[in-house]
């Protein structure tokens, strides 16, 4: 049986490579979810009968579109927007826009693919989509973002809804862009329909809470996974990388409970600070004035700024949460962390260990707490902000936290239930892509071959 499930899984894997080739990102997070999932085709031939490996590789949906604006000296430029409508089995299309430079379908499909199991995860009623465009939003005017955004979402109009896809922020759209995007939403179809997007200001629509709930998620889930092995924040040396909306909100959850977290980075390079990164200094830096931040040091001068981003995983630390970007942690790194005593990962930004430096975690005696569990609290309060739509009403911050913190609970909770269940006790990737998939799957099976 276990031969017939392994079979079956590298036949699917060829014909993903062949059918997206040069996709190396999508391999790679395909490869991850296929790995662990052949425990349950050999438990459960079902699935394999239903072809429901086949059918979920493949996107619902992908949208390519041209986005056209004009920049602050009258020249016309062209950038690439995409969106993925990955699958809808158990929800309508959620996930979030990154503007970035390196965005292109491999990119928009490993983050889609992954956001079905995250979202599945987080037992709210919401299934997979991500999109983004090709844009570098580093020194373009106010302006020009608005226009940019405005572009790309006259497109992008056509394809979403309240109902059917619901796109939210991720690297490069933040509060500014998600206000744009509704803005010209609204224009466009003449009615306010707020559940259309999540992310939004507080003062149209948002929910309070999401600004810091997937960087507080992150910290409740490793809290969650530290405290089976009686260990926890309190007391410990923390790394954070990036310095953006995960991470800032990460460092001050895990401060709150007690950790001290000695350095954060950009994509230009890190900051140590030995008494404790001051919170404040990048939250003005980050947030209000856009800076980058190597300016930490000027303001504590006995802080240090490296350039180049790799060196912040060779600072000795209990624990390490990689907020910034997809494999931001190659095999060399994670064995770097491991002999300097690291004793939990935590993942705030999608993929960010390479397949490679996820071995080394799992064969070391760390605990590793993979990113489609550990940094779903974005999206789950992404769907309370929904639920709150729906019902127009407002939570309390309070409330929407207790709620966040109920559901990262639940998700580790089920994620080493579903582990041992298939025998792999203690190994989170297994339990948490088999938990995330198992929900769909069924869905898939029921709904009939579509
Ligand atoms: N971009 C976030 C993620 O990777 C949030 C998506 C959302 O809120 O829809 O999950």
């Amino acid at each position: 049986e276990t031969k017939a499930a392994l079979d079956y899984v590298n036949e699917v894997f060829e014909v993903v490579k062949l059918r997206n080739p040069n996709e190396f990102e999508f391999h790679q997070a395909v490869e991850e979810i296929f790995d662990s999932l052949v425990p349950v085709f050999s438990k459960h031939p079902k699935y394999m009968h239903q072809g429901i490996l086949e059918r979920i590789v493949e996107p619902e949906r992908l949208i390519t579109f041209r986005v056209p604006w004009t920049d602050d000296k009258g020249k016309v430029q062209i950038n690439r927007g995409f969106r993925v409508q990955y699958n809808s089995a158990i929800g309508p299309y959620k996930g979030g826009i990154r503007f970035h430079p390196s965005v292109n379908a491999s990119i928009i499909k490993f983050l889609g693919f992954e956001q079905i199991f995250k979202n599945s995860l987080t037992g709210q009623p919401i299934g997979g989509g991500k999109g983004g465009a090709d844009f570098n939003p580093k020194g373009k005017s106010d302006g020009e973002i608005m226009r940019f955004t405005q572009s790309f979402m006259t497109e992008l109009s056509k394809y979403i809804g309240p109902d059917t896809d619901i796109p939210a922020g991720d690297i490069g759209v933040g509060a500014r862009e998600i206000g744009y995007m509704f803005g010209q939403y609204k224009r466009l179809r003449g009615a306010y329909e707020a559940g259309v997007l999540t992310g939004k200001g507080i003062g149209y629509g948002g929910s309070l809470g999401r600004t810091e709930a997937t960087g507080y998620g992150t910290v409740y889930f490793v809290e969650e996974m530290l405290k089976d092995k009686g260990l926890s924040f309190k007391g410990s040396t923390v790394i954070v990388s990036g310095s953006g909306n995960v991470s800032i909100y990460a460092m001050e959850k895990a401060m709150q409970l007690g950790a001290k977290v000695i350095a954060c980075s950009d994509s230009n390079g890190y900051v140590y600070d030995e008494s404790g990164i001051n919170l404040e200094t990048v939250k003005r830096l980050k947030e209000v004035e856009g800076k980058r931040i190597y300016e930490y040091v000027l303001e504590h001068p006995f802080a240090q700024y490296v350039e180049g981003c790799s060196g912040i995983w060779s600072i000795p630390c209990d624990i390490a949460l990689p907020c910034a970007t997809q494999n931001e942690i190659n095999d060399c790194s994670a064995k770097v962390l491991v002999a300097n005593g690291v004793k939990a990962i935590g993942e705030g930004a999608n993929m960010p260990s390479t397949l490679a430096a996820i071995n080394v975690f799992l064969e070391s005696d760390i605990l590793f707490a993979p990113a489609k569990a550990a940094n779903a609290g974005g999206v789950a309060v992404s769907s309370l902000e929904m639920a709150q739509n729906s019902a127009r009403l407002a939570w309390s911050f309070e409330e929407v936290d207790a709620k966040l913190r109920s559901i990262m609970t639940n998700i580790y909770h089920n994620s080493v239930k579903a582990a041992k269940e298939y025998g792999y006790p203690d190994n989170l990737v297994v339990g948490a892509n088999i938990a995330g998939f198992i929900r769909v799957a069924d869905a898939m099976i029921v709904q009939g071959v579509v």
